[in-house]
């Protein structure tokens, strides 16, 4: 802890106003939606995607007492009681506290940056080395520049070593890490191809990221990233390879029943070998710079063997699946330690869509009776997310279960548990599971998710919000933002996605039906609803749920107003579509003063946007045409807004527009594709795929050349084949036109073609050039956009063929 005066000093403010020198400070927030517990806390308010300084009030409203901030206002009026410290850039100060922190503990810091494999490689060293050493490890991927400095703050004297990740995605930013980090060795796990933004060639991404071994005792490597660089610093360098004279060498890799592998290995004058519980290249890697860093930390050959043997593959990810009984299940298989489980309790309760919230525990590792710091800890994080109800498994938690302020169950073994299971509730509840592997948790997850098929599709929490982020920030601070869910949100879910929207605050959602709406609204949504296609029989719910119809013709107007009249209604919201060229739905420009005369003759209805879709922004030979659309709409509101003698919010552009015509935001913008990571027109966005579909191998065949596979016997064998058949078909949405050869999968990573007919529930691929087992996974579709292109439609039209009964599991990394 320190105190507010010390922070003070190490910061170097431009300005001051400190009414309480002496409160402490333990916890740094930067997102006041996550504040629970606000005491001893320190808020910066970090100009990110969202400018922070806007969230101050709810921060101070939840208790903190303690600012750090970028924007010199007068603020001393509105929080006379709060100590106000303002600075240059607060991430930067925020980065300089953790430097200052991380500087007071002399035990090692492995430093460990890379393109791909950091984190695994993070886990994997604390798999092998915790039996000798207390390690401390960055949270999850907490590897930006916020999520180092976050990282280094959770250092303390209970640990001797700390392992740390460093990620960047442009030029300049691994400095400021290492400044913070100063590792004292250092580790480069695999280096991909360039990413698609911030960096011209893979040499240059080496060059930037090896700015982290500035200063560091030993640079741990995989000699082939290294091998044409000039190495500007000078430390101690160990390289691995296949070369000779490395530190380490490889001698040979034998993959043995499709299982395992076996390194031999060299060093020190020695041959030894050790079993590699994988057979992929990439965690091959992994395991030998796990070699690498144990070898360096002075580890017997026999130790170091005998430990990668045992190791586990790391799973990163916080499931969010649809559970029976109107419930929804949180299925955290990440590491199980305290810190793991704030990150997952704080993902459950960002969760509104059903009235209850249980958490189903085991015992941690980190926990044990004797252990006052962790087991207080403990009790404060259950006290402090609300939790309806506790089930606590294992012996330890069994024994301190009176101790915890909620109501709670307990039982010795996941096995009891389960034999009890059915004289439990679990409807109306998002279910929080956080077992450690030795409770198979696996088991309760199989019970409480609803069953459906092998085929999934899979959704990335993160990378949609990272894409909401990236549209953001091409938008001026005064524009607005709404979002489309329509159909089923572009078939990747509808209370999950939306109510990941209402989290990140977007204004305004909409939808193509009212049925949509009321569903949302039944999850807790409580945002303001836009229904695109209103009609008469569901003019009721729109009212009874607080939809907000779009208007489009004086018929629907007429229709609406009289189902409105005499019900005592008044400034019901309306939004009021114009046709400015697309000739879908709309008034036509030369019908504004009708409809102003109509509007102006009863007050029952108030006009909260008018609005116009673009038929063509993405194409480049139709630019007079946007912009005359764009006109057009101007000319439309503003006689509008004059007629009516109020204003209201005006908008035209949806993905494309957002990218590529800046002068037609007008007061927001409506942003759907894009939201799931189809860069519609630029290619310089830092977009993520968000939803990926996918299958298994349900059976290998080898068949002779001349034989025939599937209906019609279309697809005939020219030569002597292995096919797959997997479990998706037309009635999942995988269009029969991607038959016989048309649709290409990725199976191990090699790109296969489908071989005849696509049938209704299954399809065949053609293996035979490919490694494959049955159950091995399949992604559907490697490229969405080049797969639409093959049968001449577009992304979206798969995206929304993906039929319902394809499970969608939301996750977050
Ligand atoms: C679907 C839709 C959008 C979103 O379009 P994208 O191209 O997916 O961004 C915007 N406005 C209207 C009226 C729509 O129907």
């Amino acid at each position: 802890m320190y105190k507010i005066s010390e922070i003070v000093q190490i910061l170097h403010p431009n300005r001051t106003f400190i009414t309480d020198p002496n409160s402490l400070v333990q916890h740094l927030f930067y997102d006041s939606r996550k504040i629970v517990q606000a005491d001893n806390g320190v808020f910066f308010a970090l100009q990110k995607s969202r400018d922070g300084h806007h969230y101050i009030k709810e921060a101070y409203d939840k208790g903190v007492r303690n600012f750090v901030l970028q924007l010199d206002e007068e603020q001393e009026q509105l929080f006379p009681d709060a100590n106000l410290i303002w600075v240059t850039d607060s991430l930067e100060s925020m980065q300089v506290l953790a430097a200052y922190h991380r500087q007071k503990f002399s035990f090692p810091v492995i430093g460990i940056t890379g393109s791909n494999g950091k984190t695994i490689v993070k886990e994997w060293l604390y798999q092998l080395m915790s039996p000798e050493y207390k390690i401390y490890r960055s949270p999850k991927s907490y590897n930006s520049q916020l999520g180092v400095a976050l990282s280094l703050w959770g250092l303390s004297d209970q640990y001797n070593l700390a392992i740390i990740e460093a990620g960047i995605s442009e030029k300049g930013e691994m400095v400021k890490l290492e400044n913070m980090i100063k590792p004292t060795i250092g580790l480069l796990t695999n280096v991909g191809v360039a990413h698609k933004a911030g960096f011209e060639s893979k040499a240059e991404k080496i060059y930037e990221k090896i700015n982290l071994f500035k200063d560091v005792e030993t640079m741990i490597f995989p000699n082939r990233y290294v091998e044409d660089i000039q190495l500007p610093y000078r430390p101690r360098k160990f390289s691995w390879g296949y070369d000779e004279g490395l530190s380490l060498e490889v001698y040979s890799l034998k993959q043995v029943d499709d299982k395992f592998t076996v390194a031999t290995l060299f060093y020190g004058g020695r041959t030894f070998a050790v079993e590699v519980p994988f057979v992929d290249k990439g965690n091959i890697e992994n395991a030998i710079n796990c070699v690498a860093v144990m070898l360096r930390f002075g580890y017997e050959r026999e130790v170091i063997a005998s430990r990668i043997k045992e190791l586990q593959p790391v799973a990163m990810r916080l499931e969010l699946k649809k559970g029976k009984k109107n419930s929804s299940i949180i299925d955290d298989s990440y590491s199980n330690d305290l810190d793991a489980l704030q990150i997952a309790l704080e993902f459950l309760n960002q969760q509104g869509q059903h009235p209850r919230k249980i958490l189903i525990l085991s015992d941690l590792p980190g926990v044990s009776l004797t252990d006052e710091k962790s087991l207080s800890k403990l009790k404060r994080l259950l006290s402090e997310y609300r939790l309806d109800r506790l089930i606590l498994i294992g012996e330890i938690l069994t024994q301190v279960a009176d101790q915890f302020a909620v109501p709670s169950v307990s039982y010795a073994s996941t096995t009891a548990f389960l034999d009890d299971i059915r004289s439990l509730q679990f409807e109306d509840s998002t279910v929080l599971l956080k077992g450690g592997r030795e409770f198979h948790f696996e088991r309760i997850s199989r019970l409480l998710v609803a069953k459906s098929h092998d085929t999934v599709l899979e959704i990335n929490l993160n990378a949609m919000e990272n894409n909401l982020n990236v549209y953001r920030q091409l938008l001026p601070k005064h524009v607005k933002l709404m979002s489309m869910v329509k159909a089923f949100s572009y078939g990747s879910g509808s209370f999950e996605i939306a109510n990941l929207l209402q989290f990140n605050r977007v204004d305004y959602l909409t939808v193509a039906f009212a049925d949509e709406g009321v569903d949302l609204r039944g999850a807790g949504i409580t945002l303001p609803i836009v229904v695109m296609s209103p009609d008469e029989n569901t003019f009721e719910s729109i009212v009874q749920y607080n939809l907000e119809p779009e208007i489009y013709s004086f018929r629907v107007l007429s229709s609406f107003l009289n189902y409105l009249k005499g019900k005592g209604i008044s400034s019901f919201p309306i939004h009021i579509k114009v046709d400015t060229g697309m000739h879908r739905l709309g008034f036509m420009p030369d019908e504004v003063d009708k409809l102003i005369t109509e509007l102006n003759s009863s007050a029952i209805l108030q006009v909260k946007s008018a609005f116009s879709h673009l038929a063509s922004a993405g194409n480049k030979e139709d630019n007079t045409f946007t912009q005359q659309q764009i006109d057009l709409l101007d000319q439309f509101t503003r006689r509008l807004e004059e007629g009516l003698g109020y204003s209201f919010l005006r908008h035209i552009a949806a993905t494309s527009g957002i990218e590529l015509w800046p002068q037609a935001y007008f007061d927001m913008v409506r942003l759907g594709i894009g939201l799931y990571g189809i860069d519609v027109e630029r290619h310089d966005l830092p977009l993520r795929e968000v939803s990926s579909l996918k299958t298994n191998v349900t059976q290998i065949k080898h068949l002779a050349a001349g034989e025939t596979v599937g209906y019609n016997r279309h697809g005939v064998l020219h030569r002597d084949s292995k096919t797959a058949t997997i479990k998706i078909g037309y009635a999942d949405g995988y269009d029969r036109r991607f038959g016989n050869g048309v649709g290409k999968m990725m199976v191990n990573g090699q790109l296969v073609p489908t071989i005849g007919d696509i049938c209704m529930d299954m399809c065949m691929l053609d293996v035979t050039d490919i490694e494959v087992a049955e159950e091995d996974e399949v992604i559907v579709y490697p490229d969405i956009k080049l797969a639409a292109k093959a049968i001449g439609t577009i992304p979206y039209e798969l995206l929304t063929s993906i039929s319902q009964r394809v499970k969608r599991v939301y996750f977050y990394e």
